[in-house]
């Protein structure tokens, strides 16, 4: 039988689409799609973005995250089921377990892809510099070709399947428990900048941390996040963790709201993936407004406070 292409699966978006890319990549190699997990509540996911058997690694080391441990574990599921390529989410988590598996096998990593055709050697398009930069390569490999996947450059497309399921005992030693989490504290709780439909980000032209309490109240009219521009972080308006772009996070929300935000190279790749874009601003040139699909000329402020008053109408 042909080897397979095995996909390294977490919860969330980004392992749905590294799953669908995998599955391309299974057809156009003319084999079939399985994947690995390690938890078995994500069988589903797996049998839902079509594998065709699903690895479901168990062992006591594993029981909270542990990337050495992780890695070994990947390369023994490796060596054991021989598969032509092994495709993880660019995550943070998908790459640090992927690079370890990579330097345990000795084996190349290309990490971030946007497009992967196999041939001899295979070539790669990837994301680099946060999204401002696509980057052909090519890679050979004496064994199976391990790949991430760049969040939101593929489309999660379900094609239902009915996998078997196969358990996996790695044979781990304590010593690859060097990292051990002792701890968790959630930065933010309810919806978040990466989860949320809606985000309302503001950028310079909102003036001052207590500018931002209008994005706030619209936000969460909207069931949704407050995100930010770099300026607004330097400023120390907002938390880090609240910066869109290459600096920050790349999200993907139904509705951007760019309040007050040029639209710089470096804020646009973090929110360019969004479906739809909304911009607020005084000035008609600015990038944003020309890249937006809506667009409002006008102080922030007003325009803001008018939908804001508009809602609570409605809400009354
Ligand atoms: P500005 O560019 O100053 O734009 C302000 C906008 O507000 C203007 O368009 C103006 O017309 C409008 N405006 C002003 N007053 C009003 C008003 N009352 N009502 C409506 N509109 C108004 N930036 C990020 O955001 N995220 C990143 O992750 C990031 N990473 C970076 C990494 C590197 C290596 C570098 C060099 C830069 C990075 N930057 C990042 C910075 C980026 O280049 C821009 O400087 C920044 O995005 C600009 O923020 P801004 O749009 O809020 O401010």
């Amino acid at each position: 039988m042909s080897r397979p292409v095995l996909s390294f699966t977490q919860s969330g978006e980004a392992s749905r689409q590294a799953l669908t890319a995998a599955r391309t990549l299974a057809a156009k190699l003319g084999t079939r799609l399985e994947a690995v997990v390690f938890d078995e509540l994500l069988v589903d996911q797996a049998a839902e973005l079509g594998a065709e058997a699903v690895h479901v690694i168990e062992h006591e080391l594993l029981s909270d995250y542990a990337p050495e441990a992780y890695g070994e574990s990947l390369r023994q599921l490796v060596e054991a089921s021989g598969p032509a390529a092994l495709v993880a989410a660019g995550t943070e988590t998908g790459n640090e377990v992927t690079a370890h598996l990579a330097a345990r096998a000795d084996l190349p990593f290309v990490a971030n892809c946007r497009e992967v055709t196999p041939g001899d050697p295979w070539r790669v398009s990837r994301v680099r510099w946060g999204g401002s930069l696509f980057e052909e390569a090519e890679v050979q490999s004496d064994g199976p070709y391990l790949l991430s996947i760049a969040p939101h450059t593929v489309a999660a497309e379900p094609s239902p399947a009915d996998p078997e399921v196969r358990a996996f005992r790695p044979d781990l030693g304590e010593e690859l428990a060097r990292t051990r989490v002792t701890g968790r504290e959630e930065a933010a709780k309810g919806v978040t900048l990466t989860t949320a439909p809606v985000v309302v980000s503001g950028g310079r032209g909102v003036g001052s941390p207590e500018g931002f309490a209008v994005l706030e109240e619209l936000a969460g009219m909207l069931g949704g996040a407050v995100g930010c521009s770099r300026v607004a972080t330097n400023n120390g308006w907002r938390p880090h963790r609240d910066q869109v772009g290459q600096t920050g996070t790349r999200i993907a929300p139904e509705l951007y709201i760019a309040c007050g935000i040029s639209g710089a190279i470096q804020h646009w790749v973090g929110c360019m993936a969004s479906k739809k874009i909304l911009a607020i601003n005084t000035d008609p040139e600015a990038n944003m407004v020309r890249k937006a699909d809506y667009a409002v000329i006008g102080d922030l402020h007003e325009v803001l406070d008018a939908v804001v008053a508009e809602l609570r109408g409605r809400e009354a």
